[in-house]
């Protein structure tokens, strides 16, 4: 598994939080994984949270309090990593032109 981007969550009956992660795999193809069970499916297009919470309420029983939220460690990761290739970039451009 890559990074993860979102994290979406649903709540079952006796209160119990359920989670599936959303992100990037190998290749940058996409994919939704559960944290509770080996569910694991590529997305390619669109309909990411749908597929999630339909997973979370049919196998694991969670249909409430549903919520997608972004992961704000991964983000500020990402952003770190396209600096760094951007600098990376610049630095080969300037020899390429020196
Ligand atoms: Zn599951």
């Amino acid at each position: 598994m890559g990074s993860v981007t979102h994290r979406i969550t649903a709540t079952r009956e006796d209160g119990e939080v359920f989670q599936v992660s959303y992100g990037y795999g190998r290749y940058r193809r996409r994919y939704v994984t559960c944290d509770h069970c080996e569910w694991r499916e590529q997305i390619t297009w669109g309909g990411a949270a749908a597929k999630a919470l339909d997973h979370l309420a049919g196998t694991h029983g969670a249909s409430g309090a549903q919520n997608m939220s972004a992961d704000r460690a991964t983000m500020n990761q990402t952003l770190v990593i396209m600096i760094v290739c951007f600098a990376v970039a610049a630095l080969l451009l300037v020899i390429a032109v020196s």
